[in-house]
């Protein structure tokens, strides 16, 4: 929404990725879903350099499928386009057809930032060191100097170029007209709520207007598969997470706006409770992003449809493990694929349609899913890429079973769960 003249993103929003460009109108069906129940989620569609290269797309496609479906289907709320992960090298792209950026900082984290720049940092925040009591959070964080050093010895830097970055698309798009998310999350080490209240403090003095903020949390986020970690501990630092963002907008000064993004956010079906009941118990907003889920709605889809979307459902699969190693290597920190539970192509080769839709698609109930084939498909995309045209034709096809898809994962498990419980 607009408000004096600057974007500001709504309390819910939902990031749906969509590689092909050919499911927004099924995708803004399922947030439709979501409104009608009373839930104000706003749609966000996402698609990262990475996804772009890999895909053959440009960036401006993404707003052309966006813009059709908003036509195509009366949506007069807001909407945005995500330069998802952009970096200095690949922001410039992105400037004409985005209105949201998340600025990737996460490769600059650990770097040492200046001497200097260093202790006025400390020097300007005495109030980090020693006892800090936020409310809604039981114990209060009791910090040296040194911890607050170290902290922001591994971060200042990485806060230092998302300031670089946000001013470079500002001077380009103008202040107040486009989203600013800084993400961390393709990192190492999950970032701890001391570790975000820090943050949050230099991006202030940085005067970046940050929006969202995507931390990397606790457990693994694999891709298009559920959480895998300590639920407990997640739904603990997520509601600490919650309470640090809340006191670091009032004290320093942050957008009123400014909320967590929950990135590769799509089917982690477990965590979706706790988050639900973090944001009834304290109001928060939050950003979730779901790029890759709906490109293995389109398989399924393809697979349920028979005849040739089927088999071209296994030329796919054949094809990605034929290349597994060059397909998983860009996203080897994300996956977790066991090789022993694959099928092979001669056994795929014998599936019905029911069986091929059956094991992938992510029903954790039903005894034929196989997060492994899962996890392949995922990182996939590239196969159905180089098919091109034989690929879109098929799409086009198969297009009833593939768009049903599409909408019921994004409404059924994903925004439901998350929204309404
Ligand atoms: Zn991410």
């Amino acid at each position: 929404m607009r408000s004096n003249g600057s974007l500001v993103l709504e309390k819910y929003s939902f990031g749906m990725g969509d590689r092909f460009a050919h499911q927004a109108s099924a995708q803004l069906r399922a947030c439709m879903q979501i409104v009608a129940k009373g839930v104000e989620v706003t749609p966000v569609w996402n698609k990262s350099h990475r996804e772009h290269a890999i895909v053959g797309s440009n960036p401006t496609s993404v707003r052309t499928a966006a813009e059709e479906a908003i036509r195509k289907l009366n949506w007069s709320r807001s909407f945005y386009i995500d330069a998802d992960h952009i970096r200095p090298e690949t922001v410039d792209a992105f400037v004409e057809s985005s209105d949201f950026y998340t600025l990737d900082v996460a490769d600059a984290i650990g770097q040492p930032a200046e001497e200097q720049e260093l202790k006025a940092f400390i020097d300007r925040h005495p109030e980090l060191v020693g006892t800090t009591s936020i409310p809604d959070i039981e114990s209060p964080f009791m910090t040296t100097r040194a911890d607050i050093e170290r902290i922001a010895a591994k971060y200042l830097n990485a806060v230092q170029e998302a300031s670089s970055l946000y001013r470079h698309i500002e001077s380009e798009k103008g202040k107040g007209k486009f989203i600013t998310e800084v993400s961390m999350d393709e990192t190492d080490s999950p970032q701890t709520p001391v570790e975000l209240l820090v943050i949050l403090a230099a991006i202030a003095d940085e005067g970046i207007p940050a929006q969202t903020i995507a931390p990397k949390f606790t457990g693994r986020f694999n891709k298009g598969v559920d959480y895998v970690g300590d639920i407990a501990q997640f739904e603990k630092e997520f509601n600490e997470d919650l309470a640090v963002i809340a006191y670091a907008i009032t004290k320093y000064d942050l957008p009123q706006n400014l909320k967590l993004s929950i990135h590769s956010g799509s089917d982690k079906f477990s965590i979706y409770e706790p988050i639900r009941k973090a944001l009834a118990q304290t109001g928060a907003g939050i950003h979730v992003k779901t790029a890759g889920t709906t490109w293995l709605e389109e398989i399924i889809g393809l697979a349920e449809s028979g005849g040739a979307g089927l088999q071209m459902a296994k030329e796919i699969y054949d094809e990605a493990l034929d290349h597994i190693d060059e397909l998983c290597a860009p996203y080897a920190t994300v996956i977790d694929i066991d090789r022993s539970k694959l099928p092979t192509k001669a056994e795929v080769s014998n599936w019905s349609a029911e069986q091929y839709a059956d094991s992938l698609r992510h029903n954790p109930r039903c005894p034929e899913y196989n997060a492994h084939v899962r996890q392949l498909l995922h990182v996939g995309y590239k196969v159905a890429a180089k098919m091109g045209q034989r690929y879109i034709d098929m799409l086009e096809t198969c297009e009833p079973a593939v768009a049903r898809n599409v909408t019921e994962n994004l409404f059924d498990r994903h925004l439901k769960p998350l929204f309404l419980g």
